[in-house]
């Protein structure tokens, strides 16, 4: 075959059997419902993850001396509620052999499933959007369903740059969930809210799932549903700092890099750090 995209992540390049850390694509936007191109966001992270030195200088620690193995994409079906299984089973196979998922999207459905196999206490997700649709274009497997659905099986969600949704999203965010929104982010001070959010984490099995458009779309435009007025990529990259040592699960979704790469490019940091600093002080 020839190489003509690279097939991995830099410096992931560990064999699956000694890895601590199991990258995978699913390149589905099945149910988009504004703009379409999230199944080329994990080609595009993989690409841009080639840009960077490998070596972390926060933390003195080169990334290819972390075990990190890049398994692919996921070979997806056309239906949402059979992408939510096929995750799942990858990732119910990558938690029992003792790894890290690090799943790249794609659209945000596909947590549905990674969260489903790893059953955490806490579902952390930074997003632009509050996902507590019952259903959305006919099938609760959508997008925007998203946290309505990890609603069912986890009993801590937190939602951190949230800043759309409709009126009932917004009164079941204020119910059922704890709801950081954009303006909060930045009355407050990431620091500050993450100060609340880590004695939720403390000690508990926790998912942390970034949909890509909290970050304001003004400066990471590559999104399938752009929302202005949002976190900025440092925010983002603290959330990631402070949580990675408490995450048993981690995804980055909802990249659609038809921007001039500023989109993959945050990604691809963000992946980078989240491994870093969950191999230098996770558990
Ligand atoms: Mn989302
Ligand atoms: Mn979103």
């Amino acid at each position: 075959m020839h190489d003509l995209f690279h097939p991995h992540f830099a410096d992931a390049d560990t064999s699956y059997e000694v890895a601590r850390y199991a990258i995978f694509g699913v390149p589905y936007d099945g149910t988009t419902s504004f703009r379409p191109g999230t199944r080329f966001g994990p080609r595009a992270i993989r690409e841009f993850s080639f840009n960077f030195e490998a070596y972390d200088p926060a933390m003195g620690i080169d990334l290819f001396d972390v075990p990190v193995t890049d398994l692919g994409d996921l070979r997806v079906s056309r239906l949402p509620e059979a992408v939510v299984e096929e995750v799942a089973g990858v990732v119910r196979d990558i938690v029992r052999d003792g790894k890290i998922p690090v799943m790249l999207g794609g659209e945000h459905t596909a947590t549905v499933g990674a969260v489903r196999a790893v059953e955490p206490e806490v579902y952390v997700v930074c997003d632009a959007h509050l996902d507590l649709r019952d259903e959305l274009d006919g099938t609760p497997y959508s997008h925007g369903c998203v946290t309505r659905r990890v609603l069912e099986t986890v009993g801590d969600v937190v939602i951190i740059g949230g800043r759309s949704g409709d009126r009932e999203q917004f009164e079941i965010a204020a119910e059922k969930t704890r709801l950081y929104t954009a303006d909060v982010v930045r009355q407050r001070g990431i620091g500050a809210v993450l100060g609340d959010v880590l004695e939720t984490v403390e000690g508990r099995r926790v998912y942390l799932s970034i949909d890509a458009d909290a970050i304001d779309c003004c400066l990471t435009p590559g999104l399938g549903t752009p929302e202005p007025f949002g976190m900025t990529p440092l925010d983002l990259r603290e959330v990631v700092r402070t949580l990675a040592p408490h995450v048993a699960a981690f995804d980055y979704v909802e990249v659609a890099p038809f921007d001039a790469g500023q989109t993959a490019a945050v990604a691809a940091v963000l992946v980078r750090e989240f491994i870093v600093r969950h191999w230098v002080g996770g558990r």
